[in-house]
């Protein structure tokens, strides 16, 4: 096999394509990835959004914002006072790309260790499963393979009067880099980045507004949830205000002038700094020869079937670029899978039971279906509840807010959904997940013995509540 001959490209090398290219090596396959993603240091930075601008740097500066925000909200009540707490901006801000160059450059050395051959550039499909890759000065040179496999990720969406200029009018990569903390910070999305990365600068010193088109607040999130959340959120002062539309936003010399409508009419914000976060799209510009017969569909996403297959021989996709939810860890298991099933073997990925997880405080986790799917679709389930203000490690951090709530079908008791706001729950999360994909019951839960004192007796009190049997609450 010549150097340009490959068993597997991967183009794209975010935690869809990089996995997925690590796990083909590890196969016995020979494998190329080829990624265009320049880091801060103007070299080659694998690891794609989420550890260059998505994942790993936003919960960098949400664990760093949290410490200094406790010094003034969490120490006190603990007795302990500090006097004239200050942030170096450049250390926070240094810390986090740290971090990112410790990850990005691990990528590299984790392809060395499994022979993945990494090239530097734009990656284009041409028919015949051959890949153009165009360097940063313009050369080219032709891969061909068996099998490529498509992971292009996904960029922000832009607003047509709200373009970003990456000084005053920012996407999430603009916002994990501010220079200074913004006097006034506004927010177009109370989505998963305009949460995270409001509670970020809100913490830091900010005001933050945060404005969303939809009525409701986080949609997507079980209705008690959202709740739960909201009221919380407003509590620690984000403003967030629903069913705010808006028209425009002009940047002048004393901010960006933003003009949107709710309840109450027309409404005027002026801001130091706005954040755009309304969603992603698939990004695959420039990443198909016309003849490939690959399609896209209407959201422009790359169609693919149950097993990430095209329908173009030897061409799969996987990730953000794909259907299915926007996450890491969705992107990565269907990596695996793909290059299990390129050679030969039995891949896994069952999008029902991916965790959702929103790092805010409290933090958000859910896995399955919320109560209003499950009406909709006419399942009859029992729900049980537990409050973290009832949970004896909650409390003695200080930190007892929130709940876990689970949906277990009404004969089967199967569980269908857990829903969480509160400590700790991007982990205990974790818990449930396995349980839902051993098709697991509410009682299964409830008969495991959980440490005391933990938060994960919320779980296990949740699920005994599902029976109307919780110990340490009425039920
Ligand atoms: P990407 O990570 O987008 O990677 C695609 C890569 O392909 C990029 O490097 C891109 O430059 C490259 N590329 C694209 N086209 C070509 C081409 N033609 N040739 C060569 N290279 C190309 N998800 C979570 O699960 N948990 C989180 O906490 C989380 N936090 C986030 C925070 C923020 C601020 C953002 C923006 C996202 C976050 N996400 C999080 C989402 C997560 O980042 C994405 O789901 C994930 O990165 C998708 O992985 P991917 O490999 O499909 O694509
Ligand atoms: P999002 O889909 O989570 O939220 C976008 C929000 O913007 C929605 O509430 C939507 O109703 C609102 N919106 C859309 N158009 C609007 C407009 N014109 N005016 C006002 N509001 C508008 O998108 P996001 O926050 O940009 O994040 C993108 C994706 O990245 C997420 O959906 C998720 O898949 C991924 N992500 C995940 C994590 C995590 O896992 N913790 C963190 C960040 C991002």
């Amino acid at each position: 096999m010549s150097d340009q001959q490959f068993d597997v490209i991967v183009i794209g090398a975010g935690p869809a394509g990089y996995v997925a290219a690590i796990r083909a090596a590890q196969l016995g396959l020979k494998t190329a990835c080829v990624d265009d993603f320049t880091g801060k240091d103007g070299k080659q930075a694998l690891g794609g959004t989420c550890l260059n601008v998505g994942c790993i740097p936003s919960k960098a500066l949400l664990d760093s914002s949290r410490q200094f925000w406790n010094i003034s909200h969490n120490f006190p009540v603990h007795g302990i006072s500090v006097e004239g707490a200050k942030v170096d901006l450049g250390t926070f801000i240094g810390r986090k790309d740290k971090i990112v160059k410790q990850f990005t450059g691990g990528i590299g050395q984790l392809f060395k260790a499994n022979k993945v051959t990494a090239f530097y550039g734009k990656g284009k499909l041409l028919k015949g499963n051959q890949v153009e890759v165009t360097g940063k000065d313009g050369s080219k040179q032709t891969l061909s393979a068996t099998n490529v496999i498509l992971a292009s990720g996904s960029v922000p969406i832009e607003l047509p009067f709200a373009k970003f200029d990456g000084k005053a009018i920012v996407d999430n990569a603009g916002a994990l880099d501010f220079t200074e903390v913004p006097k006034r910070l506004g927010v177009i999305g109370a989505g998963v980045i305009g949460l995270e990365l409001g509670s970020v600068w809100k913490r830091m010193g900010a005001d933050v507004t945060v404005l969303e088109a939809l009525p409701d607040f986080l949609g997507a999130a079980d209705a008690d949830v959202a709740k739960i959340a909201l009221k919380e959120f407003t509590k620690q002062g984000l403003a967030i205000k629903l069913g705010a539309k808006v028209s425009k936003a002009e940047v002048k010399k004393d901010g960006v002038h933003l003009t949107y409508s709710d309840k109450d009419g027309e409404q005027q914000l002026v801001v130091d700094k706005l954040l755009v976060a309304v969603g992603r799209r698939a990004y695959t510009d420039g990443l198909l020869a016309a003849d490939t017969g690959v399609k896209l569909d209407e959201r422009g996403r790359i169609v693919v079937d149950e097993h990430n297959h095209t329908g173009v021989d030897g061409v799969w996709a996987i990730g953000d670029a794909v259907r299915g939810p926007m996450l890491a860890h969705k992107g990565s298991e269907e990596g695996v899978a793909v290059a299990e099933w390129i050679a030969g073997k039995a891949g896994h990925i069952n999008l029902d039971t991916v965790p959702w997880v929103i790092y805010t405080e409290p933090e958000i986790a859910w896995a399955g279906k919320t109560e209003k799917q499950l009406k909709d679709e006419g399942v009859p389930y029992k729900i049980g509840t537990f409050p973290f203000a009832a949970i004896g490690r909650a409390v003695a951090m200080n930190e007892a807010i929130g709940q876990v709530k689970m949906l277990a079908h009404a004969e089967t008791d199967r569980i269908l959904g857990v829903h969480m706001v509160g400590p700790g729950v991007s982990e205990l999360i974790a818990e449930c997940v396995v349980a839902m994909e051993f098709k697991g019951s509410s009682e299964d839960l409830a008969r495991i013995v959980h440490a005391h004192p933990t938060l994960s007796e919320a779980v296990h009190e949740a699920a005994l509540s599902v029976d109307k049997r919780a110990i340490h609450k009425g039920n």
